[in-house]
């Protein structure tokens, strides 16, 4: 065993790292420590074979879950790769677990990982929140997939199937809910809200409080902290700048849109109608409700009129929940995904 290893380092030192590669497979059959894993896995890279890396780093995982060096060298096999969702999962383990040592080759890789991935979602679809709208050029039809509120079931049922087929989202949140997750259990968390965001997931405003009373009914300071704090805490505690809102319950007059232009540029009720281009500054933007009753067939109808008129189609879903017994404004996820409308607009 001994001069095994020692030959094992003779040739690791050396380069030769076939022969290297060879020697600690069979060391590490008795040899499970931490450095001969790392010379193992680097000998595999450096011969090309980096499958076989990748499952000996998933076994050191297994056995030392706080072996960081493990989940950076995985999470750089994937960014090599391009497969940024995977190099995201192990570089966020790596950081979490080597805290202030962490190194700033992984900082910048995580954050690059990132950037990729909200660069290939926001191409493959438009976002309501564009910031040039002369962009939007209407060549084709447009489809945007809104949900209000931020409730958890988004996160839960909604987020992993926008994440599995590439689609975006807009999640409108209401911000009083996020930040007091204690209190509002039923809602995004800030660190869902977070997590969202980084796989192109939009955050805008759905108010603060959306407590009952509607814009229309409230005094002009009520009516101005509501618009304009919700928007502020979105860019203070998660660093989005939104230029989006949705009104609640879809309830504006003049007063409230002569407010809401002041912070906002697009702002989304209701209305059962396609968007057309628009010079203006500030868009009213319609949407089509998704309700309990509405079926994948529907959902087809409205996708088919806007790609033939070249139209922007916007939804407005509500809660989406696993089994039956749902509000009037809420979704499955049978109908989200078995009949699966965003696996079709994925298409
Ligand atoms: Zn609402």
């Amino acid at each position: 065993m001994f001069e095994l290893r020692k030959e094992a380092d003779f040739y690791y030192e050396n380069s030769d790292w076939k022969n290297s590669s060879k020697c600690f497979s069979n060391i590490i059959k008795q040899d499970k420590s931490p450095q001969v894993y790392i010379k193992l896995v680097k000998s595999k890279i450096k011969e090309g074979q980096t499958d076989s890396a990748k499952s000996i780093l998933k076994e050191a995982i297994e056995l030392y879950p706080r072996g960081y060096n493990f989940y950076r060298l995985l999470g750089s096999l994937f960014y090599d790769e391009q497969n940024w969702f995977e190099a995201i999962i192990y570089f966020e383990k790596y950081c979490k677990i080597a805290n202030n040592k962490a190194r700033s080759e992984v900082l910048q890789k995580l954050k690059a990982s990132k950037e990729n991935i909200r660069k290939h979602l926001l191409n493959s679809e438009p976002n309501i929140n564009k910031k040039n709208k002369e962009k939007l050029s209407f060549n084709t039809g447009l489809i945007s997939i809104t949900y209000d509120d931020g409730r958890l079931n988004n996160y839960q049922f909604a987020y992993p199937l926008h994440k599995k087929h590439k689609v975006p989202a807009t999640f409108f949140v209401i911000t009083d809910r996020l930040f007091d997750n204690k209190l509002y259990k039923n809602f995004l968390s800030l660190s869902d809200a977070y997590e969202v965001s980084n796989f192109g997931i939009e955050i805008s405003s759905h108010t603060a409080s959306h407590d009952g009373t509607r814009l229309t009914e409230m005094d002009i300071s009520k009516l101005d902290y509501e618009l304009k704090s919700s928007q502020n805490l979105l860019k203070e505690k998660l660093n989005i700048y939104t230029k989006s809102l949705a009104i609640p319950y879809s309830k504006y007059n003049k007063q409230v849109l002569s407010h809401a232009s002041k912070y906002y540029e697009n702002i989304r009720i209701d209305g059962n109608k396609f968007n057309h281009p628009t010079n203006d500054k500030t868009l009213l933007v319609y949407s089509h409700p998704v309700r309990n009753t509405t079926t994948f067939e529907d959902i087809k109808k409205l996708i088919d009129q806007a790609a033939t008129e070249k139209t922007w189609l916007v939804l407005m879903l509500h809660g989406v929940h696993d089994k039956q017994q749902k509000g009037a404004y809420d979704c499955d996820v049978a109908t989200l995904e078995k009949n699966s409308f965003i696996y079709f607009i994925a298409r």
